[in-house]
């Protein structure tokens, strides 16, 4: 019997504890909050709780998280809920003496507006030695490893040149979010490089800070992304997306040298478009192993296509 289509999605885990206030509170200041929520997060867990609610749609592919959580309640609610998502989370390891990532957010009830603190708890102890040793096994090797940059940088850097150490190679996704600067080596290493506007910016240089409205306002991202987008490939980039919030997303496909731009759907009623990235980035990872699977080349064309109506049906749900 031929293996499971697999996805490994190494990153963080974060417990979010949200608290919403009829204004952000002053200096010393103390207020009554509205309300209280907590919700299970993190980039890494995000995306693979993205790509494991596609597969139980379409077609059996195991989803396997690689991170770490602190021996505390939350680790262990955030492991039960990704697990009910139909991730295997048999290597997330309990740091016992560590707590879980944690998110502390506080919403201005009236603007939306909001204030983030991270603590990265156990994310931070997810280290080159701690990762397990079917990651780089040629016989149990993921058909593709997703990554973001909430654990240690130094641990992305290892698992990409590791990845390139064993044959066949393991295709990497980075999403480089939140970044950081990267060692520009890094962009020739990956297959798919997805990022946002901000980290867009943040790693170029080139500044998305537009004057034009409307839809010229949509012409003037585009040409900023082309721009993003040029510098990435001139370091060696293969497939690149830029995502663009409401407005859509440009892409690179490395193989036929095109550009090109997706709109995103619209949607009447948007709940809440925190996290759109991260089911972005999980759907271009199922379509990958999809196509992979069934002996069919993965353009980012087609990726982008489907990570654009997974992510236009995230934002009509609360949390992430
Ligand atoms: P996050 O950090 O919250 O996960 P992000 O900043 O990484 O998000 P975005 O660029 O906001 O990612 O969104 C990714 C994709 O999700 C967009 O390219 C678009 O296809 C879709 N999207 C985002 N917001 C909306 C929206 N309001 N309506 C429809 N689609 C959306």
């Amino acid at each position: 019997m031929s293996r499971k289509p697999t996805i490994a999605v190494v990153g963080s885990l974060n417990y979010d504890l949200v608290t919403r206030v009829p204004r952000l509170p002053d200096l010393g200041e103390t207020l009554t909050a509205k309300s209280f929520g907590t919700n299970c997060g993190g980039k890494g867990a995000n995306q693979a709780v993205a790509a494991a609610r596609l597969a139980d749609r379409c077609e059996k592919v195991d989803v396997k998280m690689v991170g770490a959580v602190g021996g505390d309640g939350f680790g262990n609610e955030m492991k039960e809920q990704m697990r009910k998502h139909g991730v295997d989370v048999e290597s997330v390891r309990v740091v016992d003496g560590m707590s879980s990532g944690v998110a502390v957010i506080v919403v201005d009830d009236a603007t939306g507006d909001n204030r983030i603190m991270i603590t990265p708890g156990a994310n931070a102890a997810v280290t080159p030695s701690s990762l397990p040793p079917w990651l780089f096994n040629p016989s149990t090797a993921p058909d593709i490893i997703v990554l973001q940059l909430e654990i240690p940088p130094e641990t992305v850097q290892y698992i990409i040149n590791q990845s390139a150490q064993i044959q066949p190679r393991i295709p990497i996704i980075l999403n480089p979010a939140p970044a950081v600067p990267l060692d520009e080596s890094i962009y020739s290493k990956v297959e798919i490089l997805i990022l946002n506007e901000t980290e867009a910016a943040l790693l170029s240089g080139v500044s998305f800070a537009v004057r034009e409205e409307g839809a010229e306002r949509q012409d003037a991202l585009k040409r900023k992304a082309k721009e993003a987008v040029d510098w990435f490939v001139k370091r060696g980039a293969s497939d690149v997306v830029v995502t663009l919030g409401a407005y859509g997303a440009y892409y690179y496909d490395h193989q036929s040298g095109d550009q090109g731009w997706f709109n995103a759907h619209h949607v009447a009623n948007v709940v809440d478009s925190t996290g759109a990235g991260d089911t972005f980035v999980g759907a271009i990872a199922m379509n990958y192993v999809q196509l992979k699977h069934a002996e069919r080349e993965f353009c980012i064309e087609g990726g982008v296509s489907a990570a654009t109506d997974a992510a236009a049906w995230s934002v009509q749900r609360s949390g992430t």
